[in-house]
């Protein structure tokens, strides 16, 4: 078995967007759970809040030396905010958790015990309550499913982004450079010895999702798209498939014209036909087109995050 370091040290990647409300509770709640470890630093990435939350941080630094904050010059979204955590972070373990409570930090102690134990990754599963948000219940399941169905990923229904990691798998993830990020994914696909703890989230502490619907389809399609290339398989299936229908409708039609006397082409067939295939070739189009799109964005190899303002050492 694997032995710790005795004196390792611990990293909390928090990202935060408007969670003003919900710092100083988070903050007395985590502290309260890793009361023991001496060697940590607690790291908020203010994604480009508009509200009080990097005030309230830097509130928590004159009487906590081991708060850090990350402020990001405008909202670049949540995994981008994992990502400059993971990036600066120091520690020997890291585990990232949500501002709003949700991920109950009393399960810190937990996953540490099975760090300790010699898993290099311990993620969460969140258990679907009855009750709660039905449309995020029902496409966050569906999701999953067709995530499975269409790709070699085995993400368990639930997967949250409330996850500790090993500084090995820190470092394998510091080297994914892809444009579109979907962490769930990349550690389910780093390998590695993976311990997994279910929970039952809590309510909001304060204020509304900040992963609005829009948001979420992005994430789902980063998902999707960027583990698997079966959509485009499809699209060629679908093109010849319609090939072959209508090559024997052709066929058929000339049968008609040749045996028969009364050739009569239905005005209704022929709009059908066109306006199917119109779909089908736009649709066709579409699903190429965000794959294009993704390597357009790729190839620009634009940052995912700009950072205004740190606490923490930068690397030169
Ligand atoms: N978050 C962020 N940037 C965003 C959206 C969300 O940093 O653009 C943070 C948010 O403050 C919270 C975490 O990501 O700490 C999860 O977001 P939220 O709780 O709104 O998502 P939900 O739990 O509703 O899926
Ligand atoms: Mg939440």
């Amino acid at each position: 078995m694997q032995t710790r370091p005795a004196n390792f040290v611990l990293s909390i990647i928090i990202p935060v967007y408007n969670e003003a409300d919900n710092i100083h509770t988070l903050y007395n709640e985590i502290s309260n759970n890793i009361k023991t470890i001496t060697n940590k630093e607690l790291i908020f990435i203010n994604d480009g809040s508009s509200d009080h939350t990097l005030e309230q941080i830097q509130a928590l630094q004159q009487v906590d030396p081991s708060v850090h904050f990350i402020n990001f010059s405008r909202n670049f979204g949540h995994q981008c905010a994992l990502k400059a955590g993971l990036e600066l972070c120091s520690g020997d373990v890291v585990i990232s958790i949500d501002g709003d409570l949700q991920h109950p930090p009393s399960l810190l102690p937990l996953l540490l015990d099975k760090w300790k134990d010699g898993y290099d990754v311990v993620i969460t599963i969140r258990e679907e309550l009855p009750g709660g948000n039905f449309f995020k219940r029902f496409t966050s399941h569906n999701f999953y499913r067709l995530l499975a169905k269409i790709s070699d990923l085995r993400l368990k229904p639930g997967s949250a982004d409330f996850r500790l990691l090993d500084r090995k798998v820190v470092d394998v993830l510091k080297r994914f450079e892809e444009i579109d990020i979907f962490y769930r994914g990349f550690v389910a696909w780093s390998g590695f010895k993976q311990y997994e703890i279910s929970y039952v989230p809590e309510k909001r502490k304060s204020g509304a999702t900040k992963y609005t619907t829009a948001k979420m389809i992005r994430l789902a399609l980063n998902g999707l798209l960027g583990f698997s290339t079966l959509p485009l398989r499809l699209v060629t299936l679908t093109g010849l498939v319609i090939s072959l229908v209508s090559f024997t409708y052709g066929f058929y039609a000339i049968c008609i014209k040749i045996f028969s006397d009364s050739a009569i082409s239905g005005w209704a067939s022929i709009m059908t036909g066109i306006y199917f295939l119109g779909g089908v070739q736009l649709l066709c189009i579409g699903i190429c087109g965000e794959y294009i799109g993704r390597i357009f964005m790729q190839v620009k190899k634009r940052p995912h995050y700009i950072i205004a303002e740190t606490s923490l050492k930068q690397d030169p």
